[in-house]
């Protein structure tokens, strides 16, 4: 909950009832991508007290319509096959294999910039490719796939904040799984055609400096997350 969500008492009810003037404006004027999960939580916090409460149906109702404008998620987009916008172009992936194969060759765990430089935002399936070729080239496994201490996992290049050890997973795939990023902390872009998968996939990137983090597949629990919260997959 934000800090301006005044809470009060409702009454008979015993139901918390927000006051949710200032957070209803902050969210409509910052609704962008990153807010947008946020505010779509505190606008179903809104139409749950519309429910329940005639004078709060009158206040809020009128905004409610804006709000459904913008209730669900953005469809799905195709995934990028191949380099159109400026980010895309300018990664390190399109540039000729003399620049790019000298840059790739300085790749380590202590030296990541080259890699840095092949992200950009919607990922190509060639520059996702070479994120992967490189991440195998300097780590030859992935280190944090059986490492369960307990902690937090940031962003390599702006150290923002993105994983809890409290919602790792042990899952199928060669790199390590988590059910959720922490709240806020990275961009989710719903995508269609990722590789065969019926289920929703999601790609994912830094929410602070938009590195390409990898993909989020709705098909945890069938992988075996046993967590009550099993859904994702990251
Ligand atoms: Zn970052």
């Amino acid at each position: 909950m934000g800090s301006c969500l005044g809470l009060e008492r409702l009454g008979d009810l015993g139901l918390e009832r927000a006051v949710l003037w200032d957070l209803v404006s902050a969210d409509l004027a910052a609704c962008d991508d990153a807010g947008f999960f946020a505010a779509a939580t505190h606008r179903r916090q809104a139409a749950a007290l519309m429910a329940v409460c005639k004078r709060w149906r009158g206040l809020l109702g009128p905004l409610s319509r804006s709000w459904k404008a913008r209730a669900r998620p953005p469809p799905p987009k195709k995934r990028a096959l191949v380099a159109t916008t400026p980010a895309q172009k300018n990664s390190l992936a399109e540039k000729c294999d003399l620049v790019r194969l000298a840059r790739y060759e300085t790749v380590s765990l202590g030296r990541r910039e080259a890699y840095f430089d092949v992200s950009c935002r919607p990922i190509t399936v060639k520059a996702e490719d070479d994120m992967e070729l490189l991440s195998d080239l300097s780590t030859w496994g992935e280190r944090f796939l059986d490492f369960w201490d307990r902690g937090v996992y940031a962003c390599a290049r702006c150290a923002r904040p993105l994983y809890a050890s409290d919602d790792k997973w042990s899952g199928p795939c060669l790199w390590p799984s988590w059910r959720r990023d922490l709240p806020g902390a990275a961009r989710h872009a719903p995508v269609e055609g990722y590789n065969g998968y019926v289920v929703d996939v999601h790609e994912l990137y830094c929410g602070g400096c938009d590195l390409f983090l990898g993909h989020a597949f709705a098909d945890a629990r069938d992988k075996g997350d046993a967590h009550p919260d099993a859904r994702w997959r990251h």
